[in-house]
C-alpha cells in the first residue's frame, strides 16, 4: 500500500503525462526542496523536561515564499506533513497566489497540556526553525489543534529572535496584533463562492437548493450557516462524528450549533430524525458539502451518491476511483484544493496587510476573496471543458502548469 505522499506523487505523474511536462521539472516537483526535523525540549509544569518531535516541510517555492499550516497532533508523521506541503503548492497555485507550498507539525497532544506548556512548546518550535522561516521565506499558519493565540506566541518569539517587528512571519493571528478581518470563516466563505459558480454552471438555483453537510466543525458549520443565511438554501441534513440528523423541511444551522454546544453532538436534535453518516452521503440533494474527513466517498459508495454537486471542504474526501465514477455519473465535484483555498487566500491577504502595516475592512476582504475564488473556478472549468476531464484533474493541470512556468522562467530546469 502506498503512503499518502506516494499517492500524491502518482497524481502528479498522471498530470505530468497528460500535459507532457518537462522531465526535469517533473523531477523537481516530485520531491520537497527541504525537510526540517527538530527536537523541542519543554520544561513541563511538574518540573520534568519532555522532548517533542517537530517538522517543517518546504515543498516548492518557485512562485513565492512557502506557505502552510502547523498541526499539533499526537499521530503526526513526516509523511502527512510532506503530503500536505505538496498539496499546499497546488492549492496556492490554483488560486493564483504568489506563494509556494509548505507544512509543519509537532507530535504532541495539546488536549493534555496546560496553556503555559503549550506556550513553551510554540516558542520552542519557532526557536528551532526560525532561520528557515520569515515573511519572505516561509509563512506558517494555524491548522489542526493550533489557534490564533498560538500564532501570536510564535510571531512574538520570531520577533524577539530577529530583533524586528515582522508580523507577516505567521498568519491566522488575532486581529488585535495583525490578523486579517474575515479570517475566521474564510475557508467556508471561499467554498461558498466556488459553490455559487458551480451552481451557475450546473443550473442549480441556490435559493431553492437542498443541502447536506458532513462535518460540523469550523468548515462545516460555517458553510451551512453561510449557505442558509446568504442564499436561503435548505439545509436538510447535518452530521458529525457521532452521526447525522435529517429534516426534509430544513434545519437551522444556528439552532443545531446551539444543540451541539449543549449536548456535544448534532444527534438527537428535537426537530429532526437521526440518520447515519452513510445515509447522509447518499441523500438526494442538490449539494453535498464534505467537511469532515478524508476517504469518505470511495469506489464502494460512489455509485450510490445522488447529489448533483459536491463541494469538498475537507482534504481528500473523495478517492481517485470515486472521482472517476462520479464524473461518469455526471456529479459535479468541486475539488478540495480549489474549494478549501479560501483560508490560505485570506492568509495571503493578511501577509499583504502586514507588509503595508495597513488594514482592510471585512467587506474589502470578502470582495477580494470572491474575485480570487471566481477566477480560479473559471480557469479550472475552462481547462476541464477543453480537455474533457473532471474538475480535479483540470485544477491540477492549471496549478502544475503555473508552477512549471515559474520554474522554467527562473531557470531551475
Ligand atoms: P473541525 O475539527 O473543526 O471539524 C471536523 C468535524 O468533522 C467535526 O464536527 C467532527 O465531529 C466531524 N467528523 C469527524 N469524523 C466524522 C465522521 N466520521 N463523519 C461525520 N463527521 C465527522 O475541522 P475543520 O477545521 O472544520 O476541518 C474539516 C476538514 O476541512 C479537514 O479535512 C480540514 O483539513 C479541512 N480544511 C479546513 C480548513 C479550515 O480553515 N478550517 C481549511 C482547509 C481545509
Amino acid at each position: 500500500m502506498s503512503t499518502w505522499f506516494e499517492a500524491g506523487q502518482a497524481q502528479l505523474d498522471e498530470v505530468a503525462h497528460l500535459i507532457n511536462l518537462d522531465p526535469g521539472i517533473h523531477a523537481i516537483l516530485r520531491e520537497p526542496r527541504r525537510e526540517i526535523h527538530v527536537s523541542i525540549s519543554v520544561k513541563m509544569d511538574d518540573g520534568k523536561v519532555k522532548t517533542f518531535k517537530g517538522y517543517r516541510v518546504q515543498h516548492n517555492n518557485a512562485l513565492g515564499p512557502y506557505k502552510g499550516g502547523l498541526r499539533f497532533h499526537p499521530e503526526e508523521t513526516i509523511d502527512t506533513v510532506r503530503s500536505l506541503a505538496f498539496w499546499m503548492t497546488w492549492k496556492c497555485a490554483v488560486v493564483g497566489l504568489p506563494l509556494g507550498g509548505g507544512k509543519g507539525g509537532v507530535v504532541c497532544n495539546p488536549k493534555e497540556m496546560s496553556k503555559r506548556e503549550l506556550e513553551r512548546l510554540c516558542r520552542g518550535y519557532i526557536a528551532a526553525i526560525w532561520e528557515a522561516i520569515g515573511p519572505e521565506k516561509d509563512v506558517p499558519a494555524p491548522d489542526v489543534y493550533t489557534n490564533p493565540q498560538m500564532m501570536a506566541w510564535m510571531m512574538d518569539e520570531y520577533c524577539k529572535l530577529t530583533g524586528r517587528y515582522l508580523p507577516g512571519v505567521i498568519t491566522g493571528k488575532p486581529t488585535a496584533i495583525g490578523g486579517s478581518a474575515g479570517r475566521a470563516d474564510a475557508t467556508a466563505r471561499g467554498a461558498m463562492y466556488i459553490i455559487e459558480e458551480g451552481a451557475k454552471h450546473t443550473g442549480i438555483d441556490l435559493s431553492k437548493a437542498t443541502v447536506a453537510v458532513q462535518g460540523f466543525g469550523n468548515a462545516g458549520l460555517n458553510v451551512a450557516q453561510l449557505m442558509n443565511s446568504v442564499h436561503h438554501s435548505n439545509i436538510i441534513a447535518i452530521s458529525d462524528s457521532k452521526g447525522g440528523i435529517y429534516n426534509k423541511k430544513g434545519l437551522s444551522p444556528v439552532e443545531v450549533a446551539q444543540h451541539k454546544k449543549k449536548t456535544g453532538s448534532v444527534i438527537n436534535f428535537s426537530q429532526a430524525d437521526n440518520i447515519s453518516n452513510e445515509e447522509l452521503l447518499e441523500l438526494e440533494v442538490d449539494l453535498l458539502c464534505l467537511a469532515a474527513l478524508e476517504n469518505v466517498i470511495t469506489k464502494t459508495n460512489a455509485s450510490k451518491i445522488k447529489a448533483k454537486m459536491i463541494a469538498e471542504l475537507a482534504n481528500g474526501p473523495t478517492t481517485k476511483e470515486a472521482t472517476d465514477i462520479l464524473f461518469d455519473k455526471g456529479v459535479f465535484v468541486m475539488p478540495d484544493f480549489l474549494c478549501s483555498a479560501g483560508g490560505v487566500t485570506v492568509s495571503y491577504f493578511e501577509q499583504v496587510q502586514n507588509a503595508y502595516n495597513y488594514y482592510w475592512e471585512e467587506e474589502e476582504v470578502y470582495e477580494k476573496l470572491q474575485k480570487k475564488m471566481r477566477d480560479a473556478f473559471k480557469t479550472a472549468l475552462s481547462e476541464s471543458k477543453n480537455r474533457k476531464v473532471n474538475m480535479r484533474l483540470a485544477a491540477y493541470i492549471v496549478a502544475i502548469n503555473r508552477v512549471a512556468e515559474a520554474i522554467k522562467l527562473r531557470g531551475w530546469a
